[in-house]
């Protein structure tokens, strides 16, 4: 696909000899120079960059063309985040295990009786938070499968037992109970999330998550990821993220990679972030994750993207997202993960010194002395972060008015934790 000529380039052409002779020159050379493509790229890092030029750079080939989009999401990163790399201390906190989707990667779902399903009670949950605070986790990240009580009667038998009828009231409840008892914040990210629901959890929660995943409907027809996820129709969760940009809730969200859509379709997913980000101002993180493949679900046999699409897609994701945080986890992927930093992320995510990765729980999470170390090899300082990121911290119309006083004595002037050493 050719990139649209830039501007300059157009005027070069229309009414300066000695510049319009140089742009022919170029031309001449663009098989080896990949000229539209340093068009497209020059554009980008001016900050024009539309859905054509993007699909462009996430073409790029190895070599001079991924290098080269990778140090222009790299100097824009430099640019706008400088060198620190964040990282947020977290227990995590599932819930439930039970869902009513069956999401063709997942390996963390299950149903009622299958060994591994559960439930945690209101102790379970408060014995995991005490014992986070303990070791200094300022987050407890709810992650559960989605309204299981829709499909599943012991789901609903247990709800009831707990004095619930939706998981989502069950949520609620403990993440008031772990912020009122243990002092972490509840990071809860639970699924399609109406707004009554978005309301009530905001008073809890300082900011909340919903992976988008992708845009692309092709993704819910016969045999593909999500044939069987009936929360899973991108309009559906571009609307729970919308809601949660009318009720100014920090929002992290976020594109799972190489299961199945098509380069294309990344870029069109990142733009719909990008278009509820310039209406409301609420995406505070935008992860890009890879899809790992794993012995125990359906797409066991699907390729898993390589490091370099991984790179290639992180370094797009800066380009059209900008001053957003884009975060990639370093547990998901091989050993030499702060290659990564070259591609032009700003966050490691959530890092565990408690609880394993319970989506991914044959990736242990780097410790975090250990990715303090590696990143500083880089050139960068890991710095702790809240769940809610700095820039909404002292913005009054993003944290609920009872939360305020609560993430603000956990934070310095910049807006995060004060104690920056590693622990
Ligand atoms: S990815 Fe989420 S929604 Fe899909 S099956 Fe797993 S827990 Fe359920």
């Amino acid at each position: 696909m050719a990139a649209p000529l830039c501007a300059k380039t157009q005027i070069a052409r229309e009414g300066q000899p000695r510049r319009a002779a140089l742009t022919c020159y170029m031309q001449v050379l663009t098989s080896m120079t990949s000229l539209p493509f340093d068009e497209a790229l020059a554009a980008a890092r001016e900050g024009e960059i539309t859905r054509d030029t993007a699909c462009l750079l996430i073409r790029a080939r190895e070599g001079y063309e991924l290098d080269s989009l990778m140090r222009a999401a790299a100097q824009l990163r430099n640019r706008l985040k400088g060198r620190r790399i964040t990282y947020s201390k977290k227990v995590f906190i599932p819930l439930t295990n039970l869902c009513r989707d069956y999401c063709g990667y997942c390996t963390f779902r299950k149903d009622p009786g299958q060994p591994g399903a559960q439930t945690m009670t209101p102790d379970e949950v408060l014995a995991v938070a005490e014992a986070g605070a303990r070791l200094g986790c300022k987050e407890a990240l709810f992650s559960l499968g989605d309204r299981p009580e829709a499909i599943f009667p012991e789901m609903r038998k247990m709800l009831a037992q707990l004095g619930h009828r939706t998981t989502l009231s069950y949520l609620a409840e403990m993440c008031e109970r772990v912020l009122n008892e243990t002092g972490l914040l509840p990071h809860a990210n639970p699924g399609l999330m109406g707004r009554k629901d978005l309301e009530t959890l905001r008073r809890f929660n300082p900011s909340m998550g919903l992976m988008l995943e992708s845009t692309s409907e092709r993704l819910t027809l016969a045999g593909m990821p999500h044939d069987n996820a009936p929360d899973k129709p991108p309009s559906l969760r571009l609307k729970t993220i919308e809601e949660a940009g009318r009720l100014k809730i920090p929002f992290t969200t976020g594109i799972l990679i190489g299961i199945g859509e098509t380069l294309d379709e990344r870029v069109d997913s990142l733009f719909a972030i990008r278009e509820l980000h310039e209406r409301y101002g609420h995406i505070q993180e935008v992860i890009v994750q890879n899809f790992r493949a794993k012995p125990d679900i359906p797409m066991r046999n699907h390729p898993e993207p390589i490091q370099s699409d991984h790179a290639r897609t992180i370094a797009v994701a800066r380009l059209v997202l900008r001053e957003m945080n884009v975060q990639a986890p370093p547990n998901l992927s091989d050993d030499d993960y702060p290659f990564l930093l070259k591609a032009g992320l700003n966050d490691w995510g959530g890092i565990s010194p408690l609880t394993p990765d319970f989506i991914n729980p044959e990736k242990p999470w780097p410790h975090i002395e250990r990715l303090a170390e590696r990143t500083a090899a880089k050139g960068f300082e890991l710095t702790e972060r809240l769940s809610v990121y700095p820039e909404f911290v002292y913005r009054d119309e993003f944290i609920d008015e009872g939360l305020r006083s609560r993430v603000r004595s956990m934070a310095d002037g910049q807006g995060l934790p004060p104690s920056q050493a590693p622990a």
